[in-house]
């Protein structure tokens, strides 16, 4: 196997695949779940990333026979100790909605001046049955409201570092020069790479 052949996203989310094919462009192909013809959503029951990653991999693997690779990502919180963390999807309840999502964490940090922040994303790629895990970090701060109307999920109130605007305010592009999913994406074509070297 190398690189230049087909790998299967784990994904229905449709932000990050958008964000995904920015950066990967044509260093080797991949398609979606639902390109794939996959009609499934995928449990997290674990309570790490890295364990919620795996299973997703190893799901896609076990139905289709695959090389794959799948994505977790949670948002990490210093004043309330990592919270939403592994439970960054469905903070609000299991509906997952964004808003409430992000109503909930205003909420949670009103008065609160340590506004600290990281997304973590963890990659967990299937090559023949092996997996291999890649993690993407982005430093960053919560706002005090919501800004900008662009991206997904918490954008809206996270404001990476060096950046002074949040990711709702930025184009694609712009966001993958922060992006924390991008670092692991990185990490995973270097070793791709190297695969076919
Ligand atoms: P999962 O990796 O699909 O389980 O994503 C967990 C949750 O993290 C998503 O539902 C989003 O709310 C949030 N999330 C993941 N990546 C991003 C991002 O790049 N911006 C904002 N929210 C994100």
């Amino acid at each position: 196997m190398t690189h230049r052949q087909t790998l299967v996203f784990a994904t229905n989310n449709e932000h990050k695949v958008t964000e995904a094919r920015q950066v990967i462009g044509d260093l080797f192909r991949f398609v979606t779940l639902k390109e794939a013809g996959i009609d499934i959503d995928i449990p997290e029951p674990h309570d790490t990333l890295e364990a919620n990653a795996t299973e997703k991999s190893q799901t896609i693997y076990r139905l289709t026979g695959r090389n794959c690779f799948s994505e977790d990502t949670g948002l990490e919180t210093d004043a309330l100790n990592g919270e939403p963390g592994v439970k960054t999807a469905r903070y609000a309840g299991d509906g997952r909605d964004f808003q409430q999502n992000i109503d909930k964490l205003l909420h949670k940090l009103e008065g609160q001046p340590n506004r600290r922040a990281r997304f973590r994303a963890v990659i967990s790629l299937i090559l023949d049955g092996k997996e291999y895990q890649f993690e993407g970090v982005c430093e960053g701060t919560i706002a005090e409201a919501q800004q900008g109307r662009e991206g997904f999920g918490y954008d809206p109130v996270f404001i990476p570092e060096g950046a002074g605007i949040s990711f709702a305010e930025m184009t694609v592009e712009e966001k993958n020069r922060y992006n924390h999913r991008q670092k692991a994406i990185t990490k995973m074509i270097h070793f791709l790479d190297q695969q076919h070297a």
